[in-house]
């Protein structure tokens, strides 16, 4: 899960990082009372969206007295930033965060996340932060270091020679990087981070290092033991679809395609994905309910996937285990009868009270279309989707 930048910094700032001062603001009425009650001369306004690049984007202003504070807030509150990191439909940034100017005489980058193939936590540092740091970890990857956090958390002697080297810092700076280097690497692991990225930590001109731009990405498996940081979570940063998938405990990811697919398990769930694609169409969404899918969650799925105009037919596909094929079979019945399904829809069952399940599904005054294996199910399905593409409707 990702975090708004000021979120983050909230969470970052307890653990002895520096962070600026800064306010949040979401109507001109509140960005008015600050204006009145701090002396606020000169600022950076920031929009709030779940991407990076926000600078380049025109979501980062600079603002040289209160009327361009002023300004800069009426621009940049209700802004959609459109870039590589949001996609083509664009984050809307329903609040602003205003910071003292800071004067800059270098910008660092300082982050940490998971390096899978070691299994492990590192930490990448350059001494060239700031908006290009992409391009420079591409064109010449020699000025960003690498260190591999050792599994006690704690970096060797070496490790931190490395890092003054690489960053230039000497002097005070030497202990202030250090600190924040040890509070990163205690928030990574305290937080159940993914990724914490200080992009630019900054050297201002009093000798001091502070953190102006701060991400912080969260393990999604881990938020139940993260009650504050789930509580982050903001439905107006991600797509409808996914926001209510997140809301029912659905593991749901829209696709592009025209086939619906809601199947238990989620390995079950990409050879689905792979079958549609091996007989000539491709999927609308990955959904997978889980092995112990309930009655409300198949309702909640057909919901989300129905509520997908490029949907043209749907497939079932569901392996009864912790729940058997009847107790599944019943849950597709009620959730299909409700709703009233328009587009076919092909099921395909397998598992413990097979028959029983079937015998359910036949039963029920719904069109639904059996099939008896997998791949039976796959070609019934792209076959109803293209004939019902070929005639031109839609619901
Ligand atoms: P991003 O583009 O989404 O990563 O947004 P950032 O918060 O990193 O802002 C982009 C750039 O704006 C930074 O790299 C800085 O150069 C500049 N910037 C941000 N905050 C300040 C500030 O307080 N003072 C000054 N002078 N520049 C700032
Ligand atoms: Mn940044």
């Amino acid at each position: 899960m990702y975090t708004h930048e000021f979120q983050a910094k909230q969470v970052l700032k307890r653990y002895s990082i520096p962070i600026p001062p800064f306010h949040v603001v979401s109507t001109m009425e509140e960005v008015e009372a600050l204006m009145q009650k701090s002396s606020l001369q000169q600022a950076v306004l920031k929009v709030q969206v779940h991407a990076g690049g926000r600078g380049k984007a025109g979501g980062v202003k600079l603002a040289k007295n209160p009327q361009e504070i002023h300004q800069a807030a009426r621009e940049l509150l209700g802004k959609k930033i459109v870039n590589r990191q949001t996609g083509p439909e664009g984050l809307v940034s329903h609040q602003v965060l205003i910071t003292p100017l800071v004067e800059i005489v270098h910008e660092y980058y300082l982050g940490i996340t998971i390096d899978r193939r070691q299994g492990r936590e590192i930490l990448l540092a350059s001494a060239e932060g700031g908006m290009d740091i992409e391009e420079v970890a591409l064109q010449t990857p020699d000025k960003v270091l690498v260190l591999p956090i050792p599994f006690g958390r704690e970096l060797r002697s070496y490790h931190w020679l490395r890092l003054m080297k690489t960053m230039g810092w000497t002097g005070t700076l030497v202990e202030q990087g250090k600190q924040i280097v040890n509070g990163l690497i205690t928030a990574f692991k305290e937080t159940d981070a993914t990724l914490i990225e200080l992009n630019p930590l900054v050297q201002t001109s009093k000798e001091q290092l502070i953190a102006l731009d701060v991400k912080l990405s969260i393990d999604d498996n881990a938020l139940f033991r993260q009650p504050i940081l789930k509580g982050y979570f903001d439905p107006s940063q991600v797509s409808p679809r996914e926001a209510q998938a997140q809301q029912h405990d659905l593991a749901y990811v829209a696709l592009d395609g025209e086939i619906g697919c809601m199947v238990n398990g989620a390995g079950l769930a990409m050879a689905t994905m792979d079958m549609i694609h091996y007989y000539g169409s491709s999927p609308a969404n990955f959904l997978d309910v889980g092995g112990g899918a309930s009655k409300e969650k198949v309702a909640e799925g057909f919901k989300l996937i129905l509520s997908d105009p490029k949907v043209k037919a749907i497939l079932i596909n569901i392996f009864g285990g912790i729940m058997n094929c009847e107790t599944l079979a019943d849950g597709i019945v009620s959730a299909a009868s409700e709703l009233e399904i328009h587009i076919p829809l092909v099921v395909r069952m397998e598992g413990t009270h097979v028959e029983q399940g079937k015998k359910r599904l036949q039963e029920s005054e719904l069109n639904i279309q059996i099939a008896h294996t997998f791949s039976e199910a796959a070609q019934s399905v792209v076959k109803a989707a293209k004939m019902r593409g070929s005639h031109g409707d839609s619901c």
